[in-house]
């Protein structure tokens, strides 16, 4: 590793994710940088000042989709420019691209998308939905956990992310949100859902209404049993009963930018529509 000592801060450069593992426990005060985009915008508002920088961008082990059987590896230092250009799902397609602009899309990396379990970030309840798993790696070694524990546990000091892994999911798979304009830029608040015939499962993530992105496992439970998966449809009633649900795993706030009593009604009627989306895709195309 090339430690390149500037005057300050301290910019370190590890080349394999042991190198960075092995910087964080010498430097736990170091500020990971994935694509910057954040860091950076932080740093230029005098927000963020720590010692020194740890830059992933020269770990080559971190960057790239690659495809094992029916799943798909997403490692953590992959732009979302070239996660758009994977066609992964249709799912992360819409996601990808409300999110930000294709400037920011060719810097800004999956990691540093999920890393700090932001809860206006987009990509937690896309991963959530579906059914992913992080791998993250820290001086004691390397672990995998389900995403649902991710958004709840985050990484753990000196700890960095190292992909996201996707498990083969067929069906149906929707994202949608409601932001302050019809562009680029942060929702207010957002629902991803896979609905997939073959594992006759369910898999919802909420963004914007919690501290973090949330799972709704009792939604999602509450669907999975409500779906005529032979006859590929459900009732009006359990299309709403699953909106009220997803509200009801909601914990939202008041802010600047919407009101809690708005992002509960948001996520009831996204997801109500998403079901309704669902049952007419099955039976129209
Ligand atoms: C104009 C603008 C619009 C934006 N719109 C959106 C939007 O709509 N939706 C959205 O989700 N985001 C948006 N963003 C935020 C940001 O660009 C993205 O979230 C981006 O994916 C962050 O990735 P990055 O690699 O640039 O992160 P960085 O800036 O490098 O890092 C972000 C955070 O993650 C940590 N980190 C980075 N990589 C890792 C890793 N592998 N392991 C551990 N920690 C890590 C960093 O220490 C830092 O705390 C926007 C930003 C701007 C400037």
């Amino acid at each position: 590793m090339t430690t390149a000592v500037a005057h300050t801060p301290r910019v370190l450069r590890p080349t394999t994710i042991k190198e960075a593992t092995g910087a964080l426990a010498v430097h736990p005060g170091a500020r990971v940088v994935g694509g910057g985009t954040l860091v950076v915008a932080e740093r230029s508002r005098g927000i963020d000042g720590p010692a020194s920088y740890l830059l992933l961008s020269g770990i080559v082990d971190l960057s790239g989709v690659s495809r094992d059987g029916g799943g798909v590896r997403i490692g953590a230092q992959t732009t979302l420019r070239d996660l758009l250009d994977a066609e992964v799902s249709p799912l992360l397609d819409v996601a990808l691209r409300s999110l930000a602009t294709p400037q920011i899309r060719n810097r800004a990396t999956v990691g540093g998308n999920i890393a700090d379990r932001r809860p206006a970030h987009t990509l937690s309840p896309c991963f959530l939905a579906l059914d992913a798993a992080v791998e993250s790696a820290g001086a004691g070694g390397t672990r995998r956990r389900s995403m649902r524990e991710f958004v709840s546990e985050g990484l753990a000091g000196g700890e960095i992310v190292v992909s996201v892994i996707l498990p083969e999911r067929s069906g149906f798979q929707r994202y949608t949100r409601v932001a302050p304009r019809n562009g680029p830029g942060y929702a207010i608040a957002s629902v991803a859902v896979s609905i997939d015939p073959t594992a006759r499962s369910v898999r919802t993530g909420l963004g914007g209404v919690g501290d973090s992105a949330l799972a709704a496992p009792a939604a999602d439970d509450f669907l999975t049993a409500a779906i005529d998966w032979d006859a590929q449809t459900t009732t009006d009633a359990a299309a709403a009963e699953y909106g009220r649900l997803l509200a009801e795993a909601s914990n939202p706030v008041t802010d600047d930018r919407s009101t809690a009593t708005y992002r509960r009604h948001a996520v009831t009627v996204m997801g109500r529509r998403l079901v309704e989306a669902w049952t007419e895709e099955q039976h129209h195309g």
